[in-house]
């Protein structure tokens, strides 16, 4: 028989790696390369977070997802981890550029999340970028960006790279993640986003987190989703 497109509704019901690692409560349950199980721990990460158990099992077999929980709760590894798989898996390599682009709302954001990208997947070959707005000359930038592999960036300055940088290239898009998505999706980011989204490839994984739900199914039909998973996780206190 014929392999079944991974999206078809008909592959989920027989999809036997999701139900397989559905209980998984440890990261060295899960399907992972070594290198990322090396970098985890190192960093010293043993036990998955709830968020982390309910949306790693789904984004690990490429689906989008909708994943809510509150702040602390650990998202940054609901998203770092399948950003790394993704690329070691089509054996990502220096020439062929922009993988996954992680975009998040502020600077410190951004910059948080970066060394937490750094230290999980420092055992992978990725070349990793941090384009933020301020304090980097954005000429050294425009002449590095094409070589990285993976971004993690401001919506302002991603698209000025888009805007301005020669030859910026994201058709080889595999994985975009909007941390703080109900913040990026706000009003205020709404025009950049938009501008970026009409630049990427539509047939990618997105990966949406945030501490409250998006539903807004305008968003969600201006990022093309793909059949998410919503996924809310919330503590009981
Ligand atoms: P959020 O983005 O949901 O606010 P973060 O990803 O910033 O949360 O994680 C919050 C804190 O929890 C960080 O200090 C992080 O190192 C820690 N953390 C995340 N996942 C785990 C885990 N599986 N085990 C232990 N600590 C974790
Ligand atoms: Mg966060």
């Amino acid at each position: 028989l014929p392999p079944l497109p991974s999206k078809s509704p008909v592959g989920r019901l027989g999809d036997s790696s999701f139900s397989r690692y559905a209980g998984a409560t440890r990261f060295d349950q899960l399907p992972l390369s070594k290198n990322t199980v090396k970098g985890l721990r190192e960093a010293g990460y043993v036990k998955m977070t709830d968020i982390q158990r309910a949306s790693l099992p789904h984004s690990l077999c490429e689906r989008d997802i909708l994943g809510a929980a509150k702040t602390g709760s650990g998202k940054t590894l609901a998203f770092v981890i399948p950003v790394l798989e993704k690329l070691y898996k089509e054996r990502w390599g220096p020439e062929d550029g922009v993988g996954s682009i992680i975009i998040s709302p502020t600077r410190e954001l951004a910059d948080q999340l970066f060394n937490v990208l750094k230290t999980v997947g420092k055992h992978h070959n990725f070349s990793v970028g941090l384009l933020i707005g301020g304090r980097k000359d954005v000429d050294t930038e425009k002449e590095l960006v094409n070589e990285l592999n993976i971004l993690v960036c401001t919506p302002g300055r991603l698209l000025q790279h888009m805007d301005e940088t020669q030859y910026f290239e994201c058709s080889q898009l595999q994985v975009l993640v909007l941390d703080e998505a109900d913040r990026i999706l706000d009003v205020g980011f709404k025009k950049a986003l938009n501008a970026i989204v009409s630049q990427l490839p539509k047939n990618r994984q997105t990966l949406l987190f945030s501490a409250t739900q998006t539903k807004s199914v305008q968003d969600l039909a201006r990022l093309s989703l793909k059949d998410p998973e919503y996924l809310s996780v919330h503590a009981e206190s």
